[in-house]
């Protein structure tokens, strides 16, 4: 049977030796997409994306291959930086800053007393052969090393709960010794998972479903319907501050607003209270659709889940779905609000969404929501609404911001 994880060459050329003694970031790539087929695709994004992250620091481009990738580093005090950079990009297990060292074992022990010189409690060594014309397996290695770090330290090894563990890679390049792994956020490089149009408000859920897609791959267009002047200026604000920080995983963001407080006046004329909100929100939908269209997104996505407030029970929900053909997906459909408010802490959105503001679902709507409708009884209302004049109304008041990250 094919195994998924022999390491293919990627290039063609046998792999440059690199010099002993310089600095380098070793990645963990994300296993679970590296499917055949798709696997240089993915490859290739995951190295445009760890190469756009680190724009402006001074350090080599990425080179990416099946299970590792690597940047060279101008010296230790370039790590910071890297790693805070690093932090944000989809489709990374975890990495660390790494010594290259010849591939012996004096260089490697070497190499961990200058990685720290301090006594453990106690340690563990891990190694990985890569370059299987290394003479000794990694079991034999991580014993050899083991033995010379005891002896050096006079520290305890402890394989169930080391205080250190002492890594080594021998890599065809070189070996490479390391201390740390820095956990990174998993999920799929963004730009393998196709395009999305998030209907961004300015509240705590809809950036939380932004990045959730983004951490699955999803490249995220935002919209956001904002009733300004009729309400004040806060939550378009914030939608920005939002759609701006969101660039950071996908690099190039784009945010439309829509004026939709004119739509939203003219709805209130003919709707009746308790369905208005159900009205605004089709009237997105729709507005959010065409969008999507021109913009190439395969599918639209809200902050919405069960049962959250009255607009979304599962009959508005569906409803308010059914004023479009394109899939809605929802991916906090089956989140607690606490659940998202910790995404929305980790994910570093929370400050942001809940400043104050005055959201268009906030103007003009009634006290009663309708929390049981049916998709007839509201089209039976809508059809005293001149839909298509609403939605080019908008359309033609839409405005578009771009983001980039990291800013230049
Ligand atoms: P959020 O915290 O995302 O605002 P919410 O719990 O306040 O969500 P609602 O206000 O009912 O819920 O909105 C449900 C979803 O509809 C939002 O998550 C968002 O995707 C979309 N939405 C609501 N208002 C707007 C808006 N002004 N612009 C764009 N999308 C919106
Ligand atoms: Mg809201």
């Amino acid at each position: 049977m094919h195994d998924a994880w022999q390491p293919v060459r990627t290039q063609k050329e046998p792999r440059k030796k690199v010099k002993p003694g310089t600095w380098w970031v070793i990645i963990r790539i994300s296993e679970i997409a590296l499917k055949r087929g798709n696997r240089q695709a993915f490859l290739r994004t995951l190295r445009q994306n760890i190469n756009q992250a680190l724009t402006g620091l001074p350090v080599g481009k990425a080179s990416v291959r099946p299970n590792r990738g690597f940047i060279a580093l101008g010296g230790p005090e370039d790590w910071p930086a890297v790693n805070e950079r690093l932090s944000t990009v989809f489709g990374i297990q975890n990495y660390s800053l790494a010594l290259a060292t010849e591939p012996d074992l004096d260089a490697f022990e070497k190499g961990f007393f200058k990685l720290s010189n301090e006594a453990p409690s106690s340690f563990a060594v891990r190694a990985v052969r890569s370059d299987k014309s290394f003479p000794i397996n990694s079991n034999e290695l991580e014993r050899e090393l083991g033995g010379r770090i005891a002896a050096r330290t006079g520290s305890p090894v402890n394989l169930d709960n080391p205080g250190v563990v002492y890594r080594v890679e021998v890599q065809p390049e070189a070996g490479f010794v390391y201390l740390e792994r820095e956990q990174a956020k998993g999920g799929l490089p963004v730009g393998t998972g196709g395009r999305v149009a998030v209907l961004l408000s300015g509240g705590i859920d809809s950036p939380v479903a932004a990045y959730r897609m983004q951490k699955r791959g999803c490249t995220a267009e935002f919209i956001h319907f904002s009733s300004f002047p009729f309400t004040d200026a806060s939550s378009r604000e914030k939608a920005r501050e939002l759609a701006r920080y969101l660039a950071r995983h996908q690099y190039h963001s784009r945010l439309h607003i829509v004026p939709f407080g004119e739509v939203q006046q003219r709805l209130v004329v003919t709707a009746p209270a308790p369905y208005r909100i159900i009205l605004y929100r089709r009237m997105m939908l729709r507005i959010a659709e065409r969008i999507a269209k021109k913009q190439r997104c395969h599918a639209l996505v809200t902050g919405e889940s069960l049962g959250q407030v009255g607009s979304q029970t599962l009959t508005n929900m569906a409803s308010i779905g059914s004023a479009v053909d394109s899939a809605i997906l929802r991916p906090l459909i089956g989140f607690d609000k606490r659940e998202v408010v910790e995404d929305a802490k980790a994910i570093g959105t929370y400050e942001t969404s809940v400043e104050p503001d005055m959201d268009c679902c906030q103007y003009l709507v009634p006290q009663r929501v309708k929390t049981k409708s049916t998709p007839g009884e509201v089209e039976q209302i809508e059809a005293d609404i001149p839909v298509d004049e609403l939605i080019e109304l908008a359309m033609k008041g839409i405005e578009t911001e771009e983001y980039t990250w990291p800013t230049p």
